[in-house]
């Protein structure tokens, strides 16, 4: 699994339509000062369902929109596609190629497709879920972010590790179980009461 294809359009600094051809090898975008390589990141961010205007350097989630510049007007709906390779079967999809595409308008709040078919935000996380990367997953770090990182306590950065490598998911799943646990205990132990009760 590898992210293939990234199209950004009315996102932050790309007004026009923009396709970023990811092949394999890339590993690194260099360009001048504000030129809008956060930008890109902050795109695959958005696409993958992030809900935080901070995280994407924004006060407000309508800030990812084109705002427009001196000769151009400003847009009215941001839109990114990210296409990812799976011909490994990595995503839990039967697709060797999966798009996942978010859209915003001005007005209101965010629309999700996969593969061109309308979907929830959950839906995108679900597919995300086990494949390392997506939302919560600390995949994404930040300027100004290492220096929180390295400066964490060792539980903190111990959290963060265990975000990353997928232990989340799988403590929540516990909590549940623990949870579920104690309910059914709590039945067992009034079928007793009323088992005592008969006798
Ligand atoms: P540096 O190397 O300094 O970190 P960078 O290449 O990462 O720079 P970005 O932070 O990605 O640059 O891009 C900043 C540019 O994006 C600024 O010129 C800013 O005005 C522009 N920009 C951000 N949001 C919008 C928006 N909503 N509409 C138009 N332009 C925007």
């Amino acid at each position: 699994m590898y992210l293939k294809r990234l199209t950004l359009k009315g996102f932050k600094s790309f007004a026009s339509a923009t396709t970023l051809e990811l092949e394999p090898g890339i590993t690194c975008i260099v360009g001048p000062n504000g030129s809008g390589k956060s930008n890109v990141v902050d795109a695959l961010a958005w696409v993958m369902g992030e809900q935080g205007a901070k995280s994407l350097r924004g006060g407000k989630m309508e800030d990812v929109i084109f705002a427009g510049t001196a000769g151009r007007a400003p847009l009215g709906r941001a839109e990114v596609s990210l296409t990812i390779d799976n011909t490994d079967g990595a995503l839990p999809i039967e697709y060797a190629e999966v798009t996942i595409s978010r859209t915003m308008f001005r007005n209101g709040g965010s629309e999700y497709a996969i593969n061109g078919s309308p979907c929830r935000l959950l839906d995108v996380q679900d597919l995300l879920s086990d494949s390392g990367i997506g939302r919560e997953m600390h995949v994404i770090v930040g300027q100004g972010q290492l220096d929180t990182i390295l400066r964490a306590t060792p539980e903190d950065r111990r959290g963060f590790i265990e975000e990353a490598a997928g232990v989340l998911k799988h403590r929540k799943r516990k909590e549940k179980a623990l949870r579920k646990l104690d309910s059914t205990q709590v039945n067992l132990d009034r079928l007793q009461d009323l088992l005592v009760e008969i006798r």
